[in-house]
């Protein structure tokens, strides 16, 4: 059997993802980030959830993989709010 090795971007794009639409499960405040120098948020995210776009980060919750970095991590407490998606909803983590 031979054992394909896959790239980070390869491997996200197994995953599955079910968006609540107009319900995010994780809300970030624009003005407080706004205020961040550090924006951790855009190096530890793993999905690239956030983004800095003309010098303002935006956040995207489609495709976050659920896994608490941002949670933890912003220190300027611009995650105003964290929690799992609701039942049926978010990522499911494929193989292979
Ligand atoms: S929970 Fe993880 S994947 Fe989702 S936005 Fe935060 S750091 Fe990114
Ligand atoms: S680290 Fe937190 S406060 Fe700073 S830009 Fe990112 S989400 Fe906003």
């Amino acid at each position: 059997m031979t054992i394909k090795k896959l790239g980070p971007e390869e491997l996200l794009a197994l995953d599955k993802f079910s968006v609540d639409e107009g319900n995010p499960h994780i809300i970030v405040d624009k003005v407080i980030c706004a205020k961040c120098s550090a924006r951790e948020c855009l190096i530890v995210c793993p999905a690239r959830c956030y983004r800095l776009k003309n010098d303002e980060v935006n956040f995207e919750y489609v495709g976050c993989l659920e896994c608490g970095t941002c949670r933890v991590m912003c220190s300027g407490k611009g995650v105003t709010s964290w929690n799992f998606p609701g039942a049926s909803f978010g990522v499911t983590f494929r193989c292979s």
